[in-house]
């Protein structure tokens, strides 16, 4: 019976641990997969699939891919949601005796990827482990290529929302979760819909508290049992899963994670999924980076300020303190220009330390990147001593937190030579000079003709055999060879090898042993290399708590230089930030539209309070700029909380502990909810989760439903936000309902505002400048002419306007098609039928009504809206 050759053997063997994964089998210079590996990969690669003798009858499918290019495949694989494990040699397999030994060395999915070639430097990349029971849900999610974990624990009235809020605060690439979590449907088509991410069901056995408690002492010691995290026994059974899984795919290299958060959801400002869209922070709607908040602050320069950055706008403080203290230290940065400028020059040339330290301690460093860190090593005391000629406190704490990592440097600067090369294959990595050993192999390599023809100048010195001469074959190697005329002269130490006819060859000790080294130089030498090399990573992976202190102050005086930075150019002021209740803003910009447009932005102020202020309903016609001016108070609010300074030439900002919007209509057909619906959804967790220290943005309430119908909504949600005993937050609300300024008179805290325009005739020009007073006229038919509507379309809208206006009850036909059809066409609008409705209400005068009177008018009033 065939049986299978050792090495496939071998390979099923390890394949029988790994089925869940795509085995990358290393062969030499290859990574192999064999069988349905094969013939999935190289479908999913469109890589030619071959065969190999595997010791049965049929060939084993086959495809192979280059070791050196192996990130771009593994790339492509994970991100089509597939999980790779990589089987290394374990031995050299020149030196190896028998089967080379291999093994998995680490399991990369889509939340584990470490290699910063397959990462996006400006982003986390997160695995996220859930653990929900009933009502509440410990979460926690660790990015593995630059050490953070976050652990919180929820108890929620709303567990799909928090739990979304969560996922959108990190996004995380893969999900490993409870069954519990499985019932929640509505999350499970959220993920499928909006999320990139892969999900794994863990066993309910898994989430074993005890377990998770050594798991965790083991991996974070001190840091653990001193966060609130053993006093959250869901968020710690999720942290649990969450290491086992790691050790599982990560195998040893899990020591890299040493950072544990634990949070709570209140000490960041919240903000739910639809304000982080609506509000652009990170992406427009449409989807681009261009146009984002982020897109105009970011003006870092480390991809770990770039990272951070994103996590900053991701979680506006709700400290006054911590607030001062990064203003404190933007204004500092701002005031010393010369030296922020030299500090952002020095910063261009940090490197990502962070995930470069993973690669340091995944072993998978090489030798240019190694360089690299170095390279950024030798700009830290720059750092520091630029740093001391400021006397802020966070610059200082940032400071002393940089560590000048002068002895590390130099020590990787005289191991490694100037231009290194990529891998450790050919060796030439390790300077001259660094050790004797490898100088001396080297020596030989390089020097052997010279060193051959030393001896050969010693032995005729030293036996007066003038002709004696030294050479090499292969079957003997190195001899010395003598004339049979000069026998005699020979030394007892010679051992004769062979025979010629006129000469005879001969061996010494000296020259078997030198014939060893060259022969084995290059060999030994790349071994040494490889070794001194491995030594030099193992002494760098010692420095990972003060390397991630330092990145992570980095990071952080990064981003201050950024907001001074804009600050500057932008001509942005430091908010004053309280806790009074009261918003005010003198000459606010939006920050992002007065960066793209290219005529002069009109600057507006603003002003919420919890009294007389407390909601502006924002009439004016389309395209006034409504939007612009709700999400410009929105952003500054988010700025001002992030510790950046703001645009505006006055800012103070009360402390505002949630932004909710609602912006725009999008129909989630696939979810089965209609523009209506989705719009009310929102409107319902605004009104279920909003507090009275909350920011509400509305623009546009009950827009997909009939008039009526939506102008009620808008009105009693209006009253209902308003209302101290339901919510009484600060509320900006834009709408086309002129109705809903009658909320001035009736409801204390309620100012009318409307965005200026000029009418003259057909002709708008908009102003830009918000002013107090409700408008009556949307001049929905002047936009229309401006966007371009044909301008017969036009003077009809404007005929049937005024038909409306005057109450008409039904709408003349347009005169051209009277001509052709010679038929009255009777336009039956839906709005017209309120219209006359609404005036026959207005002409009724209770007061002189007899009953009878009254309840004919009423059978005519249903009559007409029938
Ligand atoms: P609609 O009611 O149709 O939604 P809107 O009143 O919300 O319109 P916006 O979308 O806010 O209007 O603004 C329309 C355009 O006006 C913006 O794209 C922007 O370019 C410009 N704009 C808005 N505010 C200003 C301003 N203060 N200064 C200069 N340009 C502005």
């Amino acid at each position: 019976m065939a049986k299978l050759s050792p090495m496939m053997n071998q390979y099923m063997q390890i394949k029988e641990n790994h089925k869940k994964h795509l085995l990358f089998f290393r062969l030499g210079d290859f990574y192999e997969l064999f069988f349905d590996d094969a013939i999935l990969a190289s479908k999913e690669l469109e890589l030619t699939l071959t065969g190999r003798d595997c010791g049965l009858k049929e060939r084993a499918p086959m495809c192979g891919i280059p070791y050196h290019s192996v990130d771009t495949y593994i790339k492509k694989l994970v991100e089509k949601g597939h999980k790779v494990a990589i089987c290394e040699q374990l031995e050299n397999p020149a030196t190896a005796k028998g089967l080379v030994s291999r093994d998995v060395v680490r399991v990369i999915t889509p939340g584990t990827i470490s290699e910063s070639g397959m990462l996006d430097d400006a982003r986390n990349n997160y695995i996220c482990s859930i653990n929900r029971r009933d009502h509440s849900f410990g979460i926690c999610f660790a990015d593995i290529s630059t050490g953070d974990v976050y652990a919180t624990e929820i108890a929620s009235e709303n567990l799909v929302l928090d739990i979304i809020n969560e996922f959108e605060r990190f996004s995380p690439s893969e999900i490993l979760y409870n069954i519990e979590f499985v019932d929640l449907t509505e999350i499970a088509k959220y993920m499928s819909q909006q999320m990139r991410c892969t999900g794994e069901l863990v066993d309910e056995k898994e989430y074993d508290l005890e377990r998770a408690r050594e798991l965790a002492l083991e991996q974070f010691g001190d840091h653990f049992t001193e966060s609130d995290l053993p006093k959250a026994p869901l968020a710690l059974a999720s942290l649990g899963v969450l290491l086992q899984y790691l050790r599982q795919t990560q195998k040893e290299s899990v020591c890299r994670i040493v950072h544990l958060h634990y949070y709570n959801e209140h000490q960041f400002m919240g903000m739910d999924v639809s304000a982080r869209r609506n509000l652009e922070l990170f992406h427009t709607i449409s989807g681009e980076k261009k146009g984002s908040l982020i897109d105009v602050l970011d003006r870092t320069k480390t991809a770990m300020g770039k990272r951070l950055m994103r996590k900053t706008i991701e979680q506006p403080l709700i400290q006054v303190s911590q607030i001062s203290l990064r203003q404190n230290a933007v204004a500092a940065l701002l005031e010393q220009t010369v030296r922020r400028n030299e500090l952002n020059e020095v910063l261009s040339n940090i490197h990502d330390m962070e995930r470069l330290m993973t690669k340091v301690i995944y072993g998978s460093i090489n030798p240019r990147e190694l360089k690299s860190l170095s390279y950024t090593m030798g700009f830290l005391p720059r750092i520091k001593k630029l740093l001391t000629s400021f006397e802020d406190p966070l610059l200082k704490k940032i400071n002393q937190r940089i560590s000048g990592m002068e002895e590390l440097h130099d020590l990787i600067e005289s191991a490694i030579c100037s231009e290194p090369p990529v891998t450790l294959k050919d060796g030439k990595a390790i300077r001259d000079g660094f050790h004797d050993e490898l100088d001396e192999l080297r020596y030989i390599g390089e020097n052997s003709r010279e060193y051959i023809s030393q001896i050969e100048q010693q032995q005729r010195e030293r036996t007066g055999i003038k002709n004696l001469k030294i050479g090499f074959n292969r079957v003997f190697g190195y001899y010395i060879e003598v004339t049979k005329s000069n026998l005699d002269q020979v030394p007892e130490d010679y051992i004769r090898k062979q025979t010629l006819v006129g000469a005879e060859r001969y061996i010494t000790q000296e020259l078997k042993e030198y014939e060893q080294k060259v022969l084995t130089s290059n060999e030994r030498s790349i071994l040494l290399e490889q070794e001194i090399f491995a030594h030099l990573r193992k002494h760098v992976a010692e420095q990972l708590i003060p390397m991630q202190n330092t990145a992570e102050s980095i990071a952080m005086l990064d981003i201050l230089c950024s907001f001074a930075q804009i600050a500057q150019e932008r001509r942005y002021v430091c908010p004053e930030i309280t806790t009074d209740g009261e918003i005010i803003i003198k000459d606010g910009r939006h920050p992002v539209v007065e960066a793209v447009i290219d005529r002069p932005f009109v600057p507006n102020d603003a002003m919420l309070n919890r009294a007389a202020n407390k909601m502006m309903i924002i009439t004016g016609p389309n395209m006034a700029g409504k939007s612009t001016y709700m999400r410009q108070v929105a952003l500054i609010v988010i700025m001002a909380q992030i510790g950046s300074f703001v645009p505006a030439s006055f800012a103070k900002i009360s402390l505002v502990d949630k932004i909710f919007t609602r912006i725009g209509a999008s129909d989630n057909l696939a979810a089965g909810r209609s523009t209506f619906m989705v719009e009310m959804s929102e409107v319902a967790e605004i009104l279920k989760n909003a507090t009275a220290n909350s920011l509400v943005v509305l623009d546009e309430i009950g827009r997909g439903t009939s008039t009526f119908d939506g102008m009620s909504i808008a009105k009693a949600v209006a009253e209902y936000i308003i209302r101290k005993e339901t919510l009484g937050c600060k509320t900006m609300f834009a709408t086309h309902y002129h109705e809903l300024t009658s909320l001035e008179q009736q409801l204390p805290g309620v100012v009318n505002y409307n965005i200026a325009v000029k009418k003259r005739g057909d002709d708008i020009t908009f102003l830009r400048k918000i002013v107090t007073g409700g408008v009556d006229d949307s001049y929905g038919v002047a936009v229309a002419k401006l966007a371009g509507l044909p301008e017969e379309v036009i003077s009809r809208a404007n005929e049937i306007l005024q038909e409306l206006e005057s109450g008409a009850s039904e709408i003349k036909p347009h005169a051209q098609q009277e001509a052709v059809t010679d038929m009255p066409i009777q336009v039956h609008m839906e709005e017209s039928k309120e219209y006359k409705t609404i005036q026959k209400i207005k002409e009724i005068s209770p007061d002189t009504l007899t009953p009878i009177e009254a309840m004919n008018t009423l059978f005519e009033l249903k009559k007409m809206v029938e």
